[in-house]
């Protein structure tokens, strides 16, 4: 199938898991019909909380999904859709305290009933997320706290989104319909769970060997790592691969390289040219003026694990 064919199929998928639990909630028996604006901000709440929950699909970096546009396209997108997402998580209370003034007073935590409590827990996880996502460089936080809390905060964010949701249960009263959203919340952390665990464990059992360290000019280094009982994977020139070291694929942050060696070499051998920036890569080229041509930084087998994201 071409690549058009199958960016059409994934976006028609993407705007059915976003519409169909919300159009769902109008099948069978609905609650009273209230004002415009009190119906359209819970719209709103409905749709911002299932993007938010398909983020985790995007980040699943599953290959059929990423394929036609490219990983970098998809975090792109991940990155802005975010934006759309908390901003319509948002406009829910904010239309909300407009039209209804009095519910202003649920703002007050020590005196609010959990879903409300819920609600702000979810929103302030969100602005939380987009602060430190847009600001992560000026506020001094490293990459890899950055990841761990981003994971977190998402987390917190849609699970609390769901009690809230289930607590005022306007729409919810229904038990399917509960039961619905439920499993769509559990697959929403099935996907994290995949890309967390299940994933890193396949990787476990196609482990590499640092072949060769190869000084560069400059602070760059050439890494090249050969499979361990497997024939490796092949790559297209301008691929990239997500790096993880030291025995644990287990590690929430990989880091993303591009392949240096030819697309056509044999024996299934990758090599990475890896300039030094911060504590990751520094790890790498353990000293700048050595000139090391075997491999001596991580012997163990399972040292270091390439995946090819093509
Ligand atoms: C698609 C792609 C291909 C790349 N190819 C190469 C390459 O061939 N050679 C090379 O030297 N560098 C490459 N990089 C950059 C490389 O990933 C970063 O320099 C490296 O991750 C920095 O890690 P650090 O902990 O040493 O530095 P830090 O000081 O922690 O990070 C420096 C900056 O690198 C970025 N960064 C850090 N960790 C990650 C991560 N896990 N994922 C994404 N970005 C991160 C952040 O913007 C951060 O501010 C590539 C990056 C991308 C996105």
């Amino acid at each position: 199938m071409s690549y058009a064919a199958r960016s059409t199929i994934w976006i028609i998928l993407y705007l059915l898991f976003i519409l169909a639990p919300l159009f769902i909630l109008l099948a069978g028996p609905t609650p009273p019909a209230r004002d415009f604006w009190t119906e359209f901000s819970a719209a709103l709440g409905y749709a911002g909380l299932s993007m938010m929950g398909l983020q985790f699909g995007l980040t699943a970096r599953f290959r059929y999904v990423t394929e036609p546009w490219g990983e970098d396209v998809i975090y792109h997108f991940h990155r802005k859709i975010s934006l759309i997402a908390v901003a319509l998580v948002i406009a829910h209370p904010l239309i909300l305290f407009a039209v209804r003034p009095e519910l202003l007073a649920l703002l007050n935590s020590f005196t609010a009933p959990w879903r409300a409590r819920f609600a702000a827990i979810s929103t302030y996880s969100l602005i939380a997320i987009v602060v430190m996502a847009l600001w992560r460089v000026k506020l001094r936080i490293s990459y890899e706290t950055w990841h761990i809390s981003h994971i977190v905060l998402a987390v917190v964010a849609v699970t609390a989104g769901l009690a809230h949701m289930v607590g005022w249960g306007v729409y919810l009263v229904d038990p399917w319909k509960r039961a619905l959203w439920l499993a769509l919340t559990l697959f929403w952390i099935a996907l994290l769970l995949h890309v967390r665990i299940v994933k890193p464990l396949f990787m476990l059992r196609r482990p590499y060997r640092v072949a060769e360290l190869r000084q560069e000019r400059g602070d760059t280094f050439t890494l090249a790592m050969d499979p361990v009982g497997h024939a490796g994977f092949r790559f297209r020139p301008g691929q990239f691969g997500w790096l993880t070291v030291r025995n644990s694929p287990f590690r929430i942050t990989g880091h993303p390289f591009s392949f240096s060696s030819s697309a056509e070499a044999q024996g299934g051998r990758v090599e990475m040219s890896i300039r030094k920036l911060g504590d990751f890569t520094s790890g790498i080229n353990p000293s700048a003026s050595a000139s090391t041509s075997t491999a001596p930084t991580a012997p163990s087998p399972s040292a270091i694990r390439p995946t090819c994201m093509c």
